[in-house]
């Protein structure tokens, strides 16, 4: 698989939370060789099944990306908007951006003597218009955009690219399947909805499949930055890294136990992640029916959230590998 352009593709597709009709589309079609059947649900998850006679597994790794919602049009044509996600307010200033009906635009700024001190409530989008009349010829409250921004192969095969989280876990995910030949489980890869608003998709996901084990893929914090206050493990270009715990979930050992002797076995390069804050598609997963054994393949990304974030390419292969020997575990 070609990474960047596999990313590219995902990206050039609209996908904030709630709104994930394209991207699912893009995904199908990519998904479509590599599995059985496909479904998708009331909440819009993409369920990819692969047939096999073993434990049910579930793969997650949510297909939204966090973006912005219109609020308000001012007298001169400049958009106000929320956050659907978390936004770093002064991350994303300058940022160009992009709504469905592929109107484009830049973020900015109301004058502030503290840059620093910027609130969603001080920014603005300029799409060009010359007055509120006008702009609303091309939106009204309720529409969405996101970043607008390019991807590109950095030095040490890392990519900087827009929406890392997750287009970077669905690659992982279609990139295992791609791996995987006949099943001895029987597999379900879901990319889920709405994870970035709350990990909805994943809630009635995981109720429907109803699965014995869940794992959850998805980007993680990295700890590899000058002046680190260690609030995580993990590092970009040093593996899997094999979730332990994150604000939504504490991981299942024995899981977890299986994947370190599978990396190990199959010298797949892996770390263990801890996350002082943030969630993940296992939090959903691990809390639904009475209990699921959950756990999450991470892969270390930098600057998360930001309109362009870094993850390692050779950290996406050793996720990708984790995930496929996990998926043809004999359990006993
Ligand atoms: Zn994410």
């Amino acid at each position: 698989m070609d990474i960047l352009k596999t990313l590219d593709t995902m990206n050039a597709a609209f996908g904030p939370s709630g709104r994930e009709e394209a991207v699912a589309a893009v995904i199908a079609d990519m998904a479509k060789p590599y599995c059985d059947e496909i479904s998708t649900d009331v909440m819009g998850n993409l369920i990819c099944r692969k047939k096999g006679p073993g434990k049910k597994i579930m793969f997650a790794a949510h297909m939204d990306s966090i973006g912005f919602m219109v609020t308000h049009i001012e007298k001169e044509g400049f958009l106000r908007v929320g956050k659907i996600g978390g936004i770093p307010p002064v991350e994303v200033i300058g940022t160009p951006v992009r709504f469905e009906n592929g109107l484009r635009g830049v973020i900015h700024c109301n004058e502030m003597e503290d840059e620093g001190k910027v609130k969603m409530e001080d920014l603005y989008v300029d799409i060009g218009a010359r007055d509120a009349a006008d702009a609303k010829k091309h939106v009204r409250p309720g529409d969405m955009c996101v970043y607008d921004t390019r991807s590109a192969m950095a030095a040490n095969r890392m990519i900087i690219a827009p929406y890392t989280d997750n287009r970077s876990g669905c690659a992982v995910l279609l990139m295992a399947m791609e791996q995987l030949k006949k099943s001895v489980n029987d597999l379900y890869f879901v990319f889920t909805t709405q994870e970035e608003v709350g990990l909805r998709g994943a809630k009635t996901a995981a109720f429907g499949v109803a699965p014995d084990y869940g794992i959850a893929v998805d980007v993680t914090g990295f700890d590899d930055v000058p002046g680190s206050r260690h609030s995580c493990s993990s590092s970009t270009g040093k593996g899997a890294a094999i979730k332990v715990k994150d604000s939504s979930v504490i991981c299942s050992p024995a899981v977890n136990k299986i994947l370190v002797e599978l990396a190990e076995k199959k010298k797949i390069p892996y770390q263990m992640d801890v996350l002082t804050a943030g969630g993940t598609d296992a939090g959903a997963m691990h809390l639904t029916m009475d209990g699921v054994p959950s756990s999450g393949i991470s892969i270390p990304c930098k600057f998360c959230h930001c309109p362009q974030e870094i993850v390692s390419a050779d950290d996406m292969e050793a996720c990708a590998a984790l995930c496929a020997e996990f998926a043809q575990y004999k359990f006993e």
